[in-house]
């Protein structure tokens, strides 16, 4: 009775392989494929009844979802700018991360890492559609604010201004309680201002997003260094809850001679004095000893103020812990890197730094990082002469700068994944606490700290959190803010993987990739390295997503039923399944998205 469609028209495939908005039932008799129809009504077949096994509309969780950190709605957005209903797409973006044009220029997308699109031809470019959206102009804190809960009277003391302490304080204003923030330095942001350069993130970029979050009544208090003006145990007396995100902000020591000189420079002090606008004087030659963000940065920083810029590393390339993008940028500016190279002492004559000897070393086995351990060569000593040093060996903590009472820092030390420390109204998170720095780890960190303040202060601190997790990792800010599950917080969602899918309604199409303007091309040091996306791109690169695991109502369910027994629910606008179904299971196999499940009948 049903003719079985063979020959799609060329709209009705445009529309099916883009996940288009556009459902069968509102397309033209000319751009639907053919479709079964019966002569009279079919109502009298009882083959519904026959059936073993019955199809059912499920919600999966895409993997980009669970890959971020900050549990931001990756698919959410991104389906909604391929709608081009960008207002809808910053608001969901917004209801779980204040700092989105922060994100899009420096996190290191691990969304993109989980995109199952990777493996047919490139992940979609997530970053760089979270970057359009975050320098919208036309939204503000306001936008999210209607989302707020009513004033709780609770007041909270956080300290430190970097990511973890500003998704802290944004999620407690959303969630109805006074902020005040304590920054030691004079502007806000943490390593977001003074460690990262403004060629990787514009510090206008920076201020309109804490603009967003004082917009939401959030107060600011700077050059305040707590442990010296004030102490975190007045803190705890005067506010209802206290948060810790001070940061790792000590600089390792190289332990080696001549550590002290006045051209020895630790990577943060380098960073910080370039980000305020001074030009250090670092002579025609650096090196920079380390492998991370910061040797990288700092090389990188150098080389725009004409140093020749040189790179030690005790390990190769390969093992650098620095971001892969970040190296090949480096490279191509002309930082030059000297792997398998330890610094034995600096070279001083009269005090004035001329160089630092150096040997060689051969990787052995991995060591407890991992990585191959670095051994040194016997007798291959070397010099590189130069008139100045960065340490970037790392950043430690120091909780004693805080506080010297031993009961907080244990306290703070052991702070749990939610923030929660042994002292019931004190609360830690971000690099403070440890556990993988990134700025997207220290925002979700953050944003679970709020859920858990709001927790303690409304009483009911042993109701579990953890149905707030997105598929058992980040947690949603947005479903807290609802009191509710959402589609994707629900407990025993299913990360859809690429096997899942059906590849074959899904072109391959080549992932945009932006031109960067490096060292050589640029027309001002400082300027920003990556251009961002224009609306008509950002549009172009979500049709990309697969959507996995959401039925966006293509309609091939419908297209393919051999009973004619999917519709549109009207009152909902969700597909479903009417008494028709015999259960062959056609739709289950076609759908592009696995947003079908075939389940026993019981
Ligand atoms: C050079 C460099 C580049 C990096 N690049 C990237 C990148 O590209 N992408 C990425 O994801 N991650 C990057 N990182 C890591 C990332 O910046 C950190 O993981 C993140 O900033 C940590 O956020 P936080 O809020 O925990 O701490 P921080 O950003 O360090 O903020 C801590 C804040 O607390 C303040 N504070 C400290 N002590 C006190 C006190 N006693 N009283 C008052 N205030 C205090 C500090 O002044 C600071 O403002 C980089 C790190 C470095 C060093």
């Amino acid at each position: 009775m049903r003719k079985h469609p063979e020959i799609f028209s060329d709209a009705a495939l445009r529309h099916i392989k883009t996940g288009g908005t556009k459902p069968p039932g509102e397309m033209t008799a000319s751009e639907l494929p053919p479709m079964a129809v019966s002569w009279s009504s079919t109502e009298h077949l009882p083959v519904g009844e026959w059936k073993e096994k019955a199809p059912k509309y499920v919600r999966g969780l895409s993997p980009c979802l669970t890959h971020c950190p900050v549990g931001n709605d990756v698919e959410g957005f991104v389906s909604k700018v391929r709608d081009n209903d960008i207002e809808t797409a910053v608001k969901l973006l917004l209801a779980e991360n204040p700092l989105p044009a922060t994100c899009g220029r420096v996190c290191y997308h691990p969304c993109e890492d989980g995109c199952n699109r990777k493996e047919l031809d490139g992940a979609v470019g997530i970053r760089a559609i979270e970057r359009y959206l975050g320098d919208h102009p036309e939204f503000k804190g306001s936008d999210i604010w209607q989302q707020a809960k009513p004033s709780s009277g609770k007041k909270i003391a956080v300290i430190g201004s970097g990511p973890s302490g500003l998704a802290c304080a944004w999620g407690l204003a959303l969630l109805g309680h006074k902020v005040e923030v304590y920054e030691q330095k004079e502007k806000a942001g943490g390593l977001l201002r003074y460690g990262i350069p403004a060629y990787r993130l514009p510090k206008d970029v920076l201020d309109r997003e804490i603009g967003r979050i004082t917009d939401v009544g959030v107060k600011f208090f700077y050059s305040w260094k707590i442990g010296e003006d004030r102490i975190i145990k007045d803190m705890l007396a005067a506010f209802d809850a206290v948060f810790v995100a001070a940061g790792a902000v000590k600089t390792r020591q190289l332990g080696i001679q001549g550590e002290n000189n006045n051209n020895v420079w630790s990577a943060l002090d380098f960073l910080n004095t370039v980000a305020n606008g001074i030009i250090p004087d670092i002579g025609a030659r650096c090196v920079i000893i380390g492998g991370g963000n910061s040797a990288v940065d700092a090389a990188r920083s150098a080389r725009r103020l004409g140093a020749e810029s040189t790179i030690l590393y005790r390990r190769t390339c390969n093992e650098m812990p620095a971001h892969q993008a970040e190296i090949d940028d480096a490279i191509a500016e002309g930082v030059i890197i000297s792997e398998l190279a330890v610094p034995l002492e600096f070279i001083l004559e009269d005090g004035t730094l001329r160089g630092v000897n150096c040997l060689r070393t051969r990787l052995g086995e991995p060591d407890s990082s991992g990585r191959r351990k670095p051994l040194p060569v016997p007798g291959s000593d070397f010099a590189i002469e130069c008139e100045s040093v960065i340490n970037a060996l790392g950043e430690m903590v120091s909780s004693e700068d805080l506080t010297s009472n031993l009961q907080l820092i244990r306290a703070m030390k052991t702070a749990d994944a939610w923030g929660k420390s042994m002292h019931p109204s004190l609360f830690a998170g971000g690099d403070f606490t440890g556990g993988e720095r990134t700025v997207a780890h220290a925002i979700g960190g953050g944003k679970r700290a709020a859920m858990a303040i709001d927790r303690f202060l409304l009483g009911t601190k042993n109701e579990s959190l953890e149905r707030y997790r997105v598929g058992g990792g980040p947690a949603s800010l947005a479903s807290y803010l609802r009191s509710g599950d959402s589609e994707v917080t629900a407990g025993g969602i299913r990360t859809i993987q690429f096997d899942d899918l059906n590849p074959a309604y899904f072109p391959a199409r080549e992932r945009a990739y932006l031109e960067k303007h490096l060292l050589e091309s640029r027309d001002f040091e400082f300027s920003e390295v990556e251009p961002g996306m224009n609306q008509a791109q950002a549009i172009e690169e979500a049709e990309r997503c697969f959507s996995c695991g959401r039925c966006t109502k293509c309609g091939l369910c419908q297209i393919f039923c051999p009973e004619g027994a999917v519709r549109k629910n009207n009152k909902n606008d969700l597909m479903i399944f009417d008494s028709h179904c015999k259960g062959c299971g056609i739709c289950v196999e076609e759908c592009p998205r696995c947003a079908i499940e075939f389940r026993e009948e019981s």
